[in-house]
Formats: structure tokens, C-alpha cells, sequence
């Protein structure tokens, strides 16, 4: 039996969740606000088609949770949030259903930030603006910080690096290759970077489009079809699309050693395959310790933005994952388990301080 929306939210320790409708935009959202003991909840803003209601409220349960972990280990006074629409981007998309859903954020008075994700961009952002001041990710003209996603990138390239450095002593990448699953905003930043240095990639998207533009930007870059992935041989898998592609099936088949990449939610069941990947031999970057140089940028923009401070702040990612990889074995834990450990302490230790005076 499906559990209720009240049982999910007690077991992930969510604080609230606000369901919007607006039948003449056709607006529909689901925002999830995980933990606020650090500050609002800040987190993107999803516009997906998704195939049930409930499968929406799941994402936007676990994406929210996510944004609690990423912005604790990141060192940032945010809390976790996120929010998901739902429906066809290509058909939805305009300036009241974007003003509508600002009204939305507006009523939360702060206890939710938004900002771009899967589906929205910066330009949306200023729509949203025009109804709340708790948005983020407006564009530069605007005053903002502009698309996230090069900031991402370069996170997942620095945890890259950290996971290169201990599974082979060094951080150079000499002949070994990477495999991007999406080439979206996150993805060809990515691609970016590696082919700078020279890596050999292989690149998969369902979007014909995408790859066409990564042929014509990376030319060295090798397209492979979606399909049977893990059955090709390549030294790093950075997963760029969408979540759980890290599950039992995947990981029987893999054959790389490193998992680094900026999608959310990267393991099925964190339980279950952070383990798994353990006894594998598989160096896995924690998800929401990689992949928070889009919302470290947004943090910078809170506090009147600067793009050398953003920079510096996400290249903080290299030495924090190296001490991720160092307490996960001084605890004998996965590296996901052993991340969750460091975030939660320092929500616990905040908490406290709160108390007393
Ligand atoms: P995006 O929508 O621009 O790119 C995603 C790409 O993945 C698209 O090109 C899409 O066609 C492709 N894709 C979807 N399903 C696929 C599949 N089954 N196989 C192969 N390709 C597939 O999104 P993005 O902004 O690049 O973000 C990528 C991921 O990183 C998302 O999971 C997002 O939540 C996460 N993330 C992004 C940011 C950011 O700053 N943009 C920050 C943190 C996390």
C-alpha cells in the first residue's frame, strides 16, 4: 500500500509540504520544505512531466532532503528545500504561470527560497521576481548570479579530481576516461573542463539536439547510444541527467572505479547500493557534496554577489571530499553514509547553540 504524504514526510523528517493548484495557468506544485534549522530552505524549482502525483511527491521529498544535506556540508547557513511542478514544460511555460507560482513562494514569507533547475532558467527567475524577493538565480542584468549550472560543473570536476587523487595517487586524469550521462546545462560545462585536459569522453543524452551541439563545441568527444552504458569500459561515470541510475542492475554491470557526477539522488537506495558500491571497490563522490557548486553561487548572490569568492568557495569541494573518503574508512562506512554523518552533526551542533540563550 502506497504510504500517505504525512507518513513519508515523519519517515524523511520533512517540516512541511505545500500543494498549489491554479486552474487557469495550469499550474501545479508541490513544495517541499525539509529543515530550516540553518536558514530557509533554499532549493530549485523542477518542471517535470511526471507519470503520477505520487511519483511527484517522492521527487520533491527526496530532492528537498537533499538540499538540507548539501547546503549543511557545504558549510552554508541555508536549509533544504525544493519545489516540483508538474506537467509539459514545452506547453506550460509563460509569464502568468510563472507570476502565479511566485504568488505561491511569496506565501511562504521567506521560509522558501527558489532558484533554476531541471526545466527552468534564469529567465523564468525574473517572472517569479516579479511577484516574490525569494528567488534566486536571476540573471545577471537583473542583479543576480545567472545559470548555476558552470558553477555545478566545476564542482563535479574539482570531487572529480579528489576521487582521481585517491584512486590512482594523483589528480591529473593521464589517459583515463569519463563517460557524461547528459549533456545538458550541467553536462557539456562538464565535457568543458575534460576536454581542457585533455580526458577522452564518451557522452550519451536522449536529446539528439544536445549531442549534435556537443559534437559541434568538443569535436574530440564520442557519442554512444543511452542504451547498455554499463557495458562499456571507462574509468569514471558521471551520471549529468537524472537520478537512481546507481541501482543493483547498474552496478552488476559496471566495470568503472569512480562515480562522480552532478545528478541528484545518484543511488536508488543509499542503504543498499552505497554499500554495495563499497565491496564493488567503486570510489563514489557523495551526490549532494559534488554537485553543491550551483547552490554555493547562489548562496554568494544572497550576500550581494562575487564571482572570485563563488569560484574559490566551490574549489573547497576537492579537500572536502578527500575527508569524506578519509572518515568513510576511519569508520568503515560508504562515503555517502559517512557525508550524511558530517552534515547531520553540524545541523545537530547549530541546533544546540540555539538553545539557552
Ligand atoms: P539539464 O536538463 O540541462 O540536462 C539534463 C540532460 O540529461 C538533458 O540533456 C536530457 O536530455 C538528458 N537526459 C535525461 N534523461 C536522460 C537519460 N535517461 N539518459 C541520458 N540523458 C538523459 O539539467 P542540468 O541543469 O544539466 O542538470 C543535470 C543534473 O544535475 C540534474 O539531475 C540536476 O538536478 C542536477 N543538478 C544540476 C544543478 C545545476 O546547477 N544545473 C545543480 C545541482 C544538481
Amino acid at each position: 500500500m502506497q504510504q500517505s504524504v504525512l507518513d513519508q514526510m515523519q519517515q524523511m523528517g520533512h517540516e512541511q509540504v505545500v500543494f498549489c493548484q491554479d486552474p487557469h495557468t495550469g499550474l501545479k506544485a508541490i513544495i517541499a520544505i525539509h529543515n530550516t534549522t540553518l536558514g530557509p530552505s533554499l532549493g530549485g524549482t523542477r518542471l517535470w512531466n511526471y507519470n503520477s502525483h505520487e511519483e511527484a511527491v517522492v521527487d520533491a521529498l527526496r530532492l528537498s532532503r537533499g538540499m538540507t544535506y548539501k547546503s549543511a556540508i557545504s558549510g552554508l547557513n541555508l536549509g533544504g528545500g525544493k519545489a516540483v511542478l508538474i506537467g509539459d514544460a514545452a506547453k506550460l511555460k509563460s509569464e502568468p504561470y510563472w507570476r502565479r507560482y511566485g504568488k505561491f513562494v511569496n506565501s511562504l514569507n521567506g521560509k522558501y527560497i527558489t532558484a533554476e533547475d531541471v526545466n527552468t532558467s534564469a529567465k523564468d527567475m525574473e517572472y517569479i521576481g516579479m511577484e516574490t524577493k525569494f528567488v534566486t538565480g536571476l540573471p545577471e542584468f537583473a542583479g543576480g548570479s545567472g545559470d548555476p549550472s558552470p558553477f555545478t560543473a566545476y564542482g563535479v570536476y574539482m570531487g572529480m579530481k579528489a576521487a582521481a587523487k585517491k584512486a590512482w595517487g594523483n589528480d591529473g586524469f593521464g589517459d583515463r576516461t569519463v563517460l557524461v550521462q547528459g549533456a545538458g546545462n550541467v553536462g557539456q560545462y562538464l565535457i568543458g573542463y575534460l576536454v581542457k585536459e585533455g580526458v577522452k569522453v564518451y557522452v550519451c543524452d536522449i536529446n539528439e539536439e544536445r549531442l549534435k551541439t556537443v559534437k559541434q563545441k568538443f569535436p574530440t568527444v564520442e557519442v554512444v547510444a543511452n542504451e547498455g552504458i554499463f557495458d562499456l569500459e571507462f574509468d569514471i561515470y558521471a551520471p549529468c541527467a537524472l537520478g537512481a541510475t546507481v541501482n543493483t542492475e547498474s552496478i552488476n554491470k559496471m566495470k568503472c572505479h569512480i562515480i562522480a557526477g552532478a545528478a541528484n539522488n545518484q543511488l536508488a537506495d543509499e542503504n543498499v547500493h552505497g554499500p554495495m558500491l563499497v565491496e564493488k571497490g567503486i570510489i563514489y563522490v557523495p551526490d549532494f557534496l559534488i554537485n553543491a557548486g550551483g547552490i554555493i553561487n547562489i548562496s554568494v548572490e544572497l550576500q550581494g554577489y562575487n564571482k572570485e569568492r563563488a569560484t574559490s568557495i566551490v574549489e573547497k569541494i576537492y579537500g572536502r571530499t578527500l575527508e569524506i573518503f578519509s572518515l568513510a574508512e576511519q569508520e568503515n562506512v560508504h562515503t555517502q553514509l559517512a557525508a550524511m554523518r558530517i552534515a547531520e552533526k553540524r545541523i545537530k551542533d547549530i541546533a544546540n547553540l540555539r538553545v539557552g540563550i
